[in-house]
This record gives structure tokens, C-alpha cells and sequence, in this order.
């Protein structure tokens, strides 16, 4: 096969040089095949098991690593399950007596068996159900050779797929991607978001040319130009590893403003935080040495689970971040969920407009079990840290109130039970919507600081879906509508002593940063793979004396 080059969007800069998966998720299509020799198909089976069997070993070792012994258990259980001699000997039966082929006798016994577990009594039991299919669905991979989906080797791959659903990449064994590429796909969507928190290239819009056909190909990534080369020819593969030498050598110099202040050349202090999504991004945050969490997207742990988690689990997740920042400042947003962010156990109608919906906020306020329940854990956390609680998607002085007595509510219940909180956390919202900018000016009587959604605001302002990448033409992310909004709510921060900082993607747009010194922004949250380039590109500026003209040229003013 000679060279094939895709052309599609950078969204994370970077050289990535490794093998394609392909991630698919079509369902595995099952034949039902006569066999002549039943033996050479137990064969057959017995080396699929064995590779199953070694992959759910890795797997147990890394999640008991990562995430601990209890959770780690599933793919004990999984092993068991592969080992199971009821489980077997029906494969075996099908297989011998009927002369049918190993994938059928797979997919016909976990089926038997999976309906078995679905109609016991006990809940624990019919769970169990769910993880017959999934290990028999590993199995089937196996034993028709099949790479694709989420993929459990040892050497790491650039990962290639349609899009990502932000509940596919809560699954993804991430010290397993070198590199992102998909199809389709949007500057801000979540796959593009998590490669800027795991400091790997990505691109984004690369359409139907990328396609499954090159699973196992050597590809090469390069997210500064958005160019996906598959089996790169010599000229290219020499120039690119240049390309990656290079780059590696530009982030290794950036690591050297580790433990310096981020104070332009004129004295203006910035705060650089970094956005996460869950308390293992806790290493890159560090690695990047971050002054702070800036925005911890709490629904990120909804995503994860297949149940509403716990107060304990919350707890535990804010303890462990709190804990690692080792008192600096972390911002929690509360519950983001809908439009782009679907939960299945949150029983949400399908809607329209989703993005216009029924989500964050308005959920929270609706379904005030759920969002106690979040509050608790938050005020539990803050003892151990540096806590402010920040609230998304919000459009009126009412609903901030409305929270606040909640939080109220949840403190007095916390006194009566005689459970430990802080009660100076801060308390601030996200600005996001066109409706808080206008009424920011009342919004910062309320609270302590404001944090800019330019996602959101962008989406709603512009009247452009941020999930539509055939809007991005017309999403002028620099608009003056934009930008003035931005200055707006800052002034009115400012005016009535609030801080305001920057948590979208916009914030780590290093052509901005003179103008949000201008507009004397206090804090910018980026991906942890953006905190460094935004801390040299403060160190590097200075704007006091021509504020007014670098606003003028960016439309400000
Ligand atoms: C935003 O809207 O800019 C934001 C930071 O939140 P999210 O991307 O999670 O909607
Ligand atoms: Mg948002």
C-alpha cells in the first residue's frame, strides 16, 4: 500500500507516530457456520480464551494501579467467568454435538446464560448479565481476530474513530492513545477537550476517507497542520520524526517555567489554572504545574457511572483533588449534564433542542435530591482543601438565590448531624449564557466570582451549535460580540468585587492573552496541556500602557 494522507483539523498541536486502532462500535456480527473438525475449533477457541484471559489480566493489574482493588474486581470476575466450566462445557457441547462453529457457540451460550442472570431475583445477580455479554463479547473479538473498540494492549496507538460520545471517552484505556483522529467532530467537543487534558495531538473533521480499512496501519499524527499520513512512506516518516524531536524539545524548554510567577513583564499577576473532567487528570494538572483547578467538570463522574454516584463516591473524588492541589484554589462546577453530556439512568426526554433544553442548572434545581445530594459532598470535601463551588448555565437572579438557600439547607442539616464543613467557600457561577453577561452587573451582588463559559456563550451568542462542525466557518471565535461580552461581565465583576477568570477553550488562545490582561481578567483555566504556553505567553507581554489600544484592535472597544 503506498502512502495515504487525510487533511482534517488540528486541535492539539504535536507529532504522534504509531500503529491505528480503529474504534467501532458496530455490534459483532455473529454467522452460524457448519465446522467439519470439532477439534481444530476447541483449538481455535482454547487461543482465543488464552488472549482473553492475558488482556483481562492487564487490565485487573491497571485498574487495581489506578482506581483500586474494588473496582479492579470486575475483570477478576470477568476471568472467572472465562474459566466457568458450566459456561464452557455448553460452548463445548454446541460445538462437538451440533458440529457448529466456536463464534456461534460463544454468542449462542452467552445469550443462555445472560438470560439466566437477567431473570433471578437478586440485583446483584441480574447485574451480572451485563458482564456476560461483555466478556463474551471480548471472546468473540478474539476469536475473529478483531481489533477493533476499545483497545487493551500494551502499546499505545493513535486512535482513530467516527466521533466520541463524552461516555465513550470516560472508558478509554488512555495510557493506551498516543494520538486522536476522527472523522467528524468539533474544535470544543469533548474528544478534542480531553486530547488538550492529555497533552496529545488530535484531529478533528478528517471525514469519511479515514475509515476502519486502516486498523493496524502505521499512521502518523501531526496535530500543528492536521495531517494524518497512513504507512508513511521514508521521506515523510524522517521528516516527521524531525518535526517530533523538535516539538519535544520545545515542551521540555516550557517545563522550565515550572515554579515561576505568572507576572507580565509590567507586573500584572495572572492566575493559570487547569480544567479537568475527573481526579485522575490530577497528573497532568501537576505535570503542568498549575496554580489551581479552575474548573473540575463533576459530571464527568456521572458519566463514568452506570448509577447516580453516591455521596461517599463524590466525596471521596472532591477529597482526592482538594488533597492532591495541596491547598491551592479548586473550582467544582456542579452537574453540567444534557445537551452534548446524555446520561441513560437520568431518564431525560429526548428533546428538540437540546443544547436550549432542560440541563445543568435547571435540572439541579428540578431534581433537588440529586443536587443535595452533590452539595453534601462538596461541603464534606472542603475541610480537606482549597474549595470554591461554582454553578453552570446560569440566566437569573433568581436561581442563584434559589441555590444558595439550598446550600443553606444543606449546611444546617450537616450542623444538625454535627458533620465538618468549611464556611467561607467561595461561591461563583459560570457566565455562559448572553442573559448572565447583561445582568452580570446584579449576578456579582450575589456572588463571589464569575467564571466565562466561552463554549456556551460563543454557541448561544452566535446562534452557532457548538457539536456542528459545518458551523465552524461561521463561529468567529474572536467576534466583538464575544470579546465585549467577556469585557462586560469583567467590569461588573470588578465593580462590585468579584474575580473573574476565563474556563473555556477561548481562554487558552494564546492571540488573546494581551487582550484579557487589557481587560484585566484575573484567571484563566485552561487544559493542563495549554497551562504552560499560556504562562510563557503572560510572562512575555506587558499592555498596561496601551490597554485602550490593544482593545481597539480587537473590537473591544
Ligand atoms: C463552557 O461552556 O465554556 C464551559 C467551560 O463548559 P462546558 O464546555 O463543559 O460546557
Ligand atoms: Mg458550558
Amino acid at each position: 500500500m503506498s502512502m495515504v494522507t487525510i487533511q482534517g483539523k488540528g486541535v492539539f498541536g504535536g507529532v504522534a507516530i504509531g500503529r491505528i486502532s480503529f474504534y467501532s462500535r458496530e455490534k459483532l456480527v455473529v454467522k452460524r457456520r457448519h465446522i467439519e473438525d470439532p477439534q481444530a475449533e476447541l483449538e481455535r477457541l482454547e487461543q482465543a480464551k488464552t488472549i482473553t484471559l492475558q488482556e483481562l489480566q492487564s487490565l485487573y493489574e491497571k485498574a487495581r494501579k489506578e482506581v483500586g482493588e474494588a473496582s479492579a474486581a470486575v475483570f477478576e470476575i470477568h476471568q472467572m467467568m472465562v474459566e466457568d466450566e458450566d459456561y464452557n462445557e455448553s460452548i463445548a457441547n454446541i460445538i462437538n454435538s451440533q458440529k457448529l462453529n466456536a463464534e456461534y457457540a460463544v454468542a449462542t451460550t452467552a445469550d443462555h446464560f445472560a438470560q439466566m442472570f437477567s431473570s433471578m431475583d437478586d440485583d446483584y445477580m441480574r447485574g451480572r448479565a451485563a458482564d456476560v455479554h461483555d466478556v463474551s463479547d471480548r471472546l468473540l473479538k478474539n476469536l475473529m481476530n478483531k481489533s477493533g473498540g476499545i483497545t487493551s494492549s500494551d502499546e499505545k496507538v493513535i486512535l482513530c474513530a467516527d466521533d466520541l460520545a463524552p461516555s465513550e471517552t470516560v472508558q478509554l484505556d488512555k495510557d493506551s492513545v498516543m494520538a486522536f483522529a476522527t472523522c467528524y467532530g468539533s474544535t470544543n467537543s469533548h474528544t478534542a477537550i480531553l486530547a488538550r487534558t492529555m497533552n496529545i495531538p488530535a484531529i478533528i473533521g478528517l471525514g469519511e476517507s479515514l475509515t476502519a480499512e486502516y486498523d493496524g496501519k502505521m499512521g502518523i499524527v501531526d496535530g500543528f497542520t492536521g495531517t494524518l499520513y497512513i504507512e508513511p512512506d521514508d521521506v515523510t516518516l524522517a521528516k516527521m520524526q524531525k518535526k517530533q524531536a523538535e516539538d519535544l524539545r520545545k515542551k521540555k524548554l516550557l517545563q522550565e517555567l515550572k515554579g515561576k510567577d505568572n507576572i507580565s513583564k509590567d507586573g500584572q499577576h495572572v492566575n493559570v489554572f487547569a480544567n479537568i473532567g475527573s481526579p485522575q487528570d490530577m497528573g497532568a494538572v501537576l505535570m503542568n504545574d498549575a496554580g489551581g483547578v479552575g474548573l473540575f467538570r463533576s459530571e464527568f463522574l456521572y458519566l463514568e457511572s452506570e448509577d447516580y454516584p453516591t455521596e461517599e463516591a463524590q466525596f471521596a473524588a472532591y477529597r482526592t483533588v482538594l488533597e492532591s492541589m495541596g491547598g491551592k484554589k479548586v473550582v467544582i462546577r456542579t452537574l453540567d449534564i444534557g445537551a452534548d453530556k446524555q446520561i441513560d439512568y437520568f431518564k431525560l426526554d429526548k428533546e428538540e433542542n437540546p443544547a436550549l433544553g432542560y440541563r445543568a442548572i435547571r435540572i439541579c434545581l428540578t431534581r433537588p435530591e440529586i443536587f443535595k445530594t452533590q452539595l453534601r459532598a462538596l461541603m464534606r470535601a472542603s475541610v480537606y482543601g482549597n474549595l470554591s463551588i461554582m454553578f453552570p448555565m446560569i440566566i437569573s437572579v433568581g436561581e442563584v438565590r434559589q441555590i444558595k438557600k439550598m446550600l443553606d439547607t444543606v449546611k444546617a442539616e450537616l450542623n444538625a448531624e454535627g458533620i465538618p464543613y468549611k464556611d467561607d467557600v467561595e461561591i461563583g457561577i459560570m457566565i455562559e449564557t448572553p442573559a448572565s453577561v447583561i445582568i452580570s452587573d446584579e449576578l456579582a451582588k450575589e456572588v463571589d466570582f464569575f467564571s466565562v463559559g466561552t463554549n456556551d456563550l460563543t454557541q448561544y451568542t452566535l446562534a452557532c451549535d457548538r457539536q456542528n462542525p459545518k458551523l465552524e466557518p461561521f463561529c468567529d471565535t474572536h467576534h466583538p460580540a464575544i470579546l465585549r461580552m467577556i469585557k462586560m461581565a469583567a467590569d461588573n465583576a470588578h465593580k462590585n468585587g468579584c474575580w473573574i477568570g476565563i474556563c473555556g477553550e477561548l481562554g487558552a488562545d494564546t492571540s488573546l492573552t494581551e487582550v484579557f490582561l487589557a481587560m484585566g481578567i484575573d484567571e484563566l483555566s485552561v487544559s493542563p496541556g495549554m497551562v504552560l504556553p499560556v504562562r510563557d505567553q503572560i510572562i512575555n507581554s506587558s499592555v498596561k500602557d496601551r490597554e485602550e489600544e490593544v482593545l481597539k484592535a480587537a473590537g473591544v472597544l
